[in-house]
């Protein structure tokens, strides 16, 4: 039996606070660190200038210069995983392969299909916990079923981790065993099939002050009150635990967020239906208009409702829309204009440079109230009371509507009242069914 394994990094683009990695160096002599461009999910991705993929390799080529300074490297395979596995095997018959779990339904079926290859091959396969404190059957009702309300799986959370405190885990000192080898390069975009965007992405750095007042300034789009690391917990650039820690020490407001995303993981991994269907399926027969021109218009920040267009027009500028942003254009489109909220989801999914499964599913469910522990379908967001509420001197509505105000902002798609009585009916129907 040789006495070098393999870690796999798929989102935990970091060397350092990374479980998989932690227990692979700490039981082999050697490790090989390999990262997959996975071609299945390249292929799905329509628009080639997807600033995600260049994050990726930008983030691939700080973590190869890292291990450079090493005398090791990264081993950058481009492929459907399965098939690049063999060949790796066929190269260097490593005896074990670490990587972190992953809790998405395709994911957890790739990942399936390829411990069972590794095993046909006698390689073992360990999947460790890292991307949350709390995987999604670590926290379970007392009768072992799933919970679906917030509040009841926080404080059992909470509970839990007064329990199970999770430190960071430190590899600093193993860097020696990383495989000695020369320099790999890591490919670039256009090699992928991909163009450079250009988009500036988010720093890793936190600014204390934001987490120590975020419970008073997360609400105000045009302020800067939120981390802004959700793509670093998305790609792992940043440890889940040491937020946590952070969270803990600053603000207990930033704490529930941070629980809200292992929520919404935890629904996910034991319901996967809602990735097609409501969560409640009663709410799978509403009848949704559906009309194009509404949608399009609600896509280009068109609609004549300030909150909404501005939201829509930061996400299409810059990959990223706030939260109370994202609330009021989704409620909007599910409501106001009765289009399905997974054409919203996947216009998300498309541009958000944060875009997680779990989190824009979870989160579009509960706007639209087809979701666990969602918005009651009467409760519908009024969008021109929450600009006088969040964006009252209209800092974020001038920033990203220049011709707010003049002839050429156009006017309301629709009027408001009549929008909201139009819902109500429309989904009491559905419930009547
Ligand atoms: C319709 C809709 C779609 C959304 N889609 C996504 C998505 O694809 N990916 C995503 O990470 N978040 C999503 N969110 C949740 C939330 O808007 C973003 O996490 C947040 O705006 C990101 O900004 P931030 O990094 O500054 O987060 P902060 O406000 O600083 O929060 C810290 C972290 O906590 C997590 N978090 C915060 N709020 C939520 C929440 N409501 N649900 C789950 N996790 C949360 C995120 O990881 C976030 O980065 C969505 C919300 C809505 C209403």
């Amino acid at each position: 039996m040789s006495n070098f394994a393999f870690f796999w990094f798929r989102r935990d683009l970091r060397l350092h606070d990374n479980a998989g990695l932690y227990f692979a160096l700490n039981t082999f002599k050697q490790i090989i660190p390999v990262f997959i461009f996975d071609t299945h999910i390249l292929n799905s991705l329509a628009n080639k200038q997807d600033p995600r993929v260049e994050f990726i390799c930008a983030r691939l080529r700080e973590m190869n210069e890292q291990l450079k300074a090493a005398g090791s490297s990264l081993f950058v395979y481009t492929g459907s995983p399965v098939e690049v596995w063999k060949k790796i095997l066929a190269e260097y018959p490593g005896c074990a392969v670490y990587a972190n779990e992953d809790y998405e339904p395709d994911t957890l079926k790739r990942d399936r299909q390829v411990a069972k290859f590794l095993s046909s091959r006698g390689v073992a396969s360990f999947f460790l916990r890292d991307q949350v404190i709390f995987a999604p059957q670590d926290i379970l009702k007392d009768d072992k079923t799933p919970y679906t309300v917030f509040t009841a799986y926080k404080r059992k959370w909470l509970q839990k981790f007064n329990l199970d405190r999770c430190e960071p885990l430190p590899i600093d000192d193993l860097f020696a065993k990383f495989y000695r080898c020369r320099p790999r390069p890591v490919p670039d975009l256009t090699s992928l099939g991909f163009i450079k965007t250009g988009y500036q992405f988010p720093t890793t750095k936190i600014d204390p002050k934001v987490i120590i007042n975020y419970h008073k300034t997360r609400d105000y789009p045009a302020q800067p009150g939120t981390s802004r690391l959700g793509m670093h917990l998305r790609f792992g650039t940043v440890s889940v635990r040491e937020l946590v820690q952070l969270a803990l020490d600053l603000n207990d407001t930033w704490l529930n967020e941070l629980i809200w995303r292992e929520f919404f993981m935890m629904i996910l991994y034991h319901f996967p239906h809602v990735v097609h269907h409501s969560f409640r399926p009663v709410y799978d027969g509403i009848a949704w208009r559906n009309d194009e021109k509404d949608f399009t218009r609600w896509c280009d920040g068109l609609t004549g409702y300030p909150m909404v267009d501005a939201g829509m027009r930061e996400l299409n500028a810059t990959g990223f829309m706030h939260n109370r942003a994202r609330m009021i254009t989704a409620s909007f489109l599910s409501k106001h204009l009765l289009i399905d909220w997974r054409m919203g989801e996947r216009y998300f999914a498309a541009k958000l440079l944060d875009y997680e499964l779990a989190a824009n599913n979870g989160n579009w469910q509960w706007a639209a109230g087809t979701g666990c522990d969602a918005v009651p379908y009467f409760r519908i967001f009024n969008p021109a009371l929450q600009q006088k509420r969040f964006d009252p001197d209209f800092a974020y509505i001038k920033k990203w509507l220049p011709e707010f105000g003049s002839k050429d902002y156009p006017q309301p798609i629709i009027d408001h009242n009549l929008a909201r009585a139009r819902a109500i009916a429309v989904y009491k129907q559905a419930l009547q069914k």
